[in-house]
């Protein structure tokens, strides 16, 4: 096996069990390995560290399966790991019964570079990185006897799999499609997921909890749910009595599944619920103008900044939406705003937050840190995996 090399005094972060090696922090490759085999990382003195999936392409040269240099990476590893993966799921009650649950979390849960999303008995995986390429057929044999499913569909299309020299891949690689829609069950909704050329793998399952909440704070609230997406939070403030839900996104693929979604779910008020086809940037400025005002308002944008290099620019976005999520808001109205930026920090989102409170001339509170549902585990050395935060706040 080929040694990855680190330089002296680069071995801290592997020492934390943080699962990325940067390329500045390797001296070199002994021995030969291509994409995707697993190398041993030792400290610059020749000290065994771990063993990682190399990566040549990115810059993210080496991604840790095991810390224990010992580990033998091999089908019985990947069985292993995605066994747990799936049984750590049953742990948390509010998992339990859920049709749509998030399997494999990447990197906190010992398996950088693969999501696996269950939708029914459907399994949807994403391989991000040159690691779980090379594991695949392994992979995909774990997630069968772990999860007993009989349909298993790849969607490893991510921007992320050009960084790493990779095509992308889309497909059935277990099964092939039903004949009717996959609908599932989300907190008594019925729901639509378009795994094939739906956003991610489908389906947003990290706001499943966020959606519940908002079903419980909606009644009798005039609400706009901005990037409302398939419309989940929409038909839950509905389901929650909202008096009536503008729902605003620019994709009208996704708003054609959200009407469905609402037929889906006939004890709905349908006449409650408005769809537009916008950008919300500019339709919250038109709604302003209207002189349009609501109880309940939410922001779930789409992810303003991947990673850190584009803080800046995405905290600029965040702070336009939130500054006129707040001027919309009647006195005591809530604001449900996330960011989902892997680039943008909790304690930034929540300066940003407040700017945008002043700049719009509101006092306002935070009622409930908001963030993903136990099956989006965060690996606790690993800081990266708490992507998505989220405030409640109340204005005077
Ligand atoms: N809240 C949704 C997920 C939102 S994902 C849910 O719970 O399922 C972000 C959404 O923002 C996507 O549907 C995307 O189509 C939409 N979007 C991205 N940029 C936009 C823009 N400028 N204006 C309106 N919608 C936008």
């Amino acid at each position: 096996m080929a040694q990855l090399v680190l330089l002296a005094g680069k071995d801290r972060s592997l020492a934390h069990r943080h699962p990325w090696i940067f390329a500045a922090s390797v001296d070199g490759l002994r021995g030969r390995a291509r994409p995707g085999d697993t190398v041993d990382v030792v400290a610059a003195n020749g000290r065994p560290l771990a063993r990682a999936a190399w990566s040549p392409a990115s810059k993210i040269r080496a991604r840790v399966w095991s810390f224990d240099p010992q580990e033998v990476i091999d089908d019985a590893f990947f069985k292993r790991r995605v066994q747990a993966a799936v049984q750590r799921r049953q742990l948390m009650p509010e998992l339990r019964g859920q049709d749509g649950v998030r399997l494999i979390h990447g990197e906190s849960d010992g398996l950088p570079g693969l999501i696996a999303d269950r939708y029914g008995d459907t399994v949807v995986l994403q391989l991000t990185a040159t690691g779980p390429e090379k594991w695949r057929s392994a992979i995909i044999a774990a997630l069968q006897r772990a999860t007993g499913c009989a349909r298993i569909y790849e969607r490893s299309d991510s921007d992320v799999r050009r960084l790493e020299g990779l095509e992308p891949v889309s497909g059935w690689v277990l099964g092939e499609a039903a004949d009717e829609a996959l609908v599932i069950a989300e907190n008594g909704l019925r729901l639509k997921v378009d795994i094939v050329a739906g956003h991610k793998t489908g389906f947003y399952l990290d706001q499943r909890d966020n959606r519940l909440l908002t079903r419980e704070l909606a009644a009798g609230r005039a609400t706009l749910n901005c990037f409302c997406y398939t419309g989940a939070f929409s038909l839950q403030a509905l389901a929650g009595g909202a008096s009536g839900v503008l729902s605003i996104d620019s994709s009208a693929p996704a708003l054609a599944t959200a009407v469905d979604n609402l037929a889906l779910n006939p004890q709905l008020d349908a006449s409650r619920a408005e769809w537009r086809e916008a950008d919300v940037f500019a339709a919250l400025r038109a709604l302003k103008a209207e002189g349009r005002h609501f109880d309940l308002i939410i922001l779930d944008p789409p992810k303003f900044a991947p990673s850190g290099a584009h803080a800046e620019r995405a905290a600029r976005a965040y702070r336009d939406i939130n500054v006129f999520g707040f001027r919309l808001l009647k006195p005591g109205g809530l604001l449900m705003t996330y960011s989902c930026s892997g680039g943008i920090r909790s304690e930034h989102f929540q300066q940003i937050v407040a700017d945008a409170a002043v700049s719009a001339g509101c006092d306002a509170r935070i009622l409930r840190r908001l963030a993903a549902p136990p099956d989006h585990p965060v690996a606790l050395h690993f800081s990266e995996g708490e992507y998505l935060k989220g405030l409640l706040c109340q204005v005077d």
